[in-house]
């Protein structure tokens, strides 16, 4: 019996667990922390070893597979052994596609993998396509992949993921777009965290297809020196396309493989310049797997969003509270800044990440009125923005924060959370800054 060796068990590391047993290989899981109640109980449902708190080496380095986690580095010790004795150490995907022969569409990018992922879901799902979704939401891949039976899956892909891929072959490639993030992982390279995030189309062929941003110049520049074998379908705002899809008068366009559709931007229900790419991406996609243009067309009005990503949360005394949590980075706050045709009220702030905030002067000086910041060392955003922003305010709690807002914003304003940095001094992840926002509105 091969040995299976899961390192890491979290969503993804439990649902490979289940897969490798039902494929029967002899599992073990270890996870260096703590696994949580509600992993370690389906463990133990299915009978499966696992250790938390420490990896023993005489049961790990026995192993003729790994799966590692994606929140596990390279560098760690035990991993770099492992490569050394040979033992090839995978990721998630790359386990889970050998056991399914269903399509897949696979979606990466720095921002607005999950927005994406979701609404191609809903426009195939809409579209009568037998479809699973997976990555950062819900179920895991190997966990679906494992208890069902579909004709295509959307899987949101990290780089992380891509780092452990040897045949993994999506018949449709995305790539959302690419700035600097993650780059503690990529030896603070950024060629390395492109070259990681193309990994995706590696194994395609001419039958496959890439779809991508074409207004980002990191992708275009990749691109020309590092062809692909798959058929490109870029996406613009900017500029008409032979085959892609594109912007003209208000209408996204889209012309692949011998089919058009145009839908106005007016009916999309998501906002902001990024969720036209978004809807660009996802409908080429739609288009590919032959989902009729009149299902598209009604089911872009209908996605409701995804939590955290520039939603709506209440209008108080004709103010608009807006929580983009999610926007852990400065390319996120952009388009959130952008999109948003109010006078701002801005909370932000948290653990920067190295974030130059020069790409956001131009609309914070047009559009923001107030910066509340939000995080246990401010200095870099005083310094950022102290000369540009007359009304700055320091708070150190949700709470507080919503309170000044609350107190600064006028008439036809927005106050919105969009942080820029992610989370971690002052609260749990992401999800928890969103949803103490949420609550502290509802206080007011
Ligand atoms: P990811 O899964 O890649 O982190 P999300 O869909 O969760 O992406 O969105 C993360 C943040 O980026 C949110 O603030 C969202 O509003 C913003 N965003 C969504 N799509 C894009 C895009 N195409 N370009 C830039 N920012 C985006």
């Amino acid at each position: 019996m091969a040995r299976l060796v899961v390192l890491g068990g979290g969503e993804s590391g439990v649902g490979t667990a289940i897969l490798g047993q039902k494929k029967g290989f002899e599992v073990f899981v270890s996870d260096k922390g703590e696994i949580k109640e509600d992993y370690s109980k389906v463990l133990e449902h299915f009978e499966i070893e696992w250790e938390s708190g420490k990896h023993s080496e005489d049961k790990i380095l026995n192993a003729d597979l790994v799966m590692k986690s994606p929140g596990i580095p390279d560098k760690v010790p035990l991993v770099k052994q492992l490569v050394e004795k040979g033992v090839p150490v995978i990721s998630e995907i790359e386990f889970a596609s050998k056991y399914t022969d269903a399509k897949i569409i696979g979606i990466t990018g720095s921002n607005g993998k999950t927005t994406t992922t979701m609404l191609t879901h809903h426009l195939l799902k809409d579209g009568g396509v037998h479809v699973g979704m997976a990555g950062n939401i819900g179920d895991s891949y190997a966990k679906m992949v494992a208890e069902q039976d579909v004709d295509l899956y959307v899987l949101e892909i990290s780089s992380f993921q891509l780092d452990g891929i040897v045949d993994f072959k999506p018949h449709i490639a995305m790539i959302t777009n690419i700035t600097p993030d993650h780059l503690d992982r990529y030896d603070y390279q950024f060629e390395k965290y492109i070259a990681s995030k193309f990994r995706i189309a590696m194994n395609q062929d001419q039958n496959d297809f890439l779809i991508y941003d074409a207004d980002d110049k990191v992708i275009q520049n990749w691109l020309k020196e590092h062809p692909v074998q798959s058929k490109l379908l870029p996406f613009s705002l900017k500029e008409k396309q032979q085959e892609g899809a594109w912007l003209e008068n208000d209408k996204i366009k889209i012309n692949v493989e011998h089919k058009t559709l145009d839908m106005s931007i007016d009916t999309l229900a998501l906002d902001g310049q990024h969720n036209v790419k978004n809807t660009m991406a996802a409908g080429l996609a739609a288009m590919l797997v032959n989902v009729r243009k009149e299902a598209i067309r009604q089911s872009i009005q209908t996605f409701q969003g995804v939590p955290h990503r520039l939603e709506k949360v209440l209008k108080i005394n004709h103010v608009e509270y807006i929580n983009d949590s999610k926007a852990t980075n400065v390319n996120a706050t952009y388009y959130a800044l952008d999109g948003i045709k109010k006078p701002l009220v801005w909370i932000v702030g948290g653990v920067d990440k190295g974030n130059d905030y020069s790409e956001l002067m131009p609309l914070v000086r047009e559009k923001v009125k107030a910066v509340i910041c939000l995080g246990m060392d401010n200095s870099k955003l005083k310094e950022a923005f102290g000369n540009v922003i007359d009304l700055m305010v320091e708070t150190y709690s949700m709470e507080e924060a919503v309170k000044v807002a609350y107190k600064i914003a006028e008439r036809g304003d927005a106050v919105l959370l969009s942080p820029a940095c992610a989370s971690f001094d002052l609260f749990e992840n992401y999800e928890d800054r969103g949803n103490q926002f949420k609550a502290a509105i509802k206080n007011l």
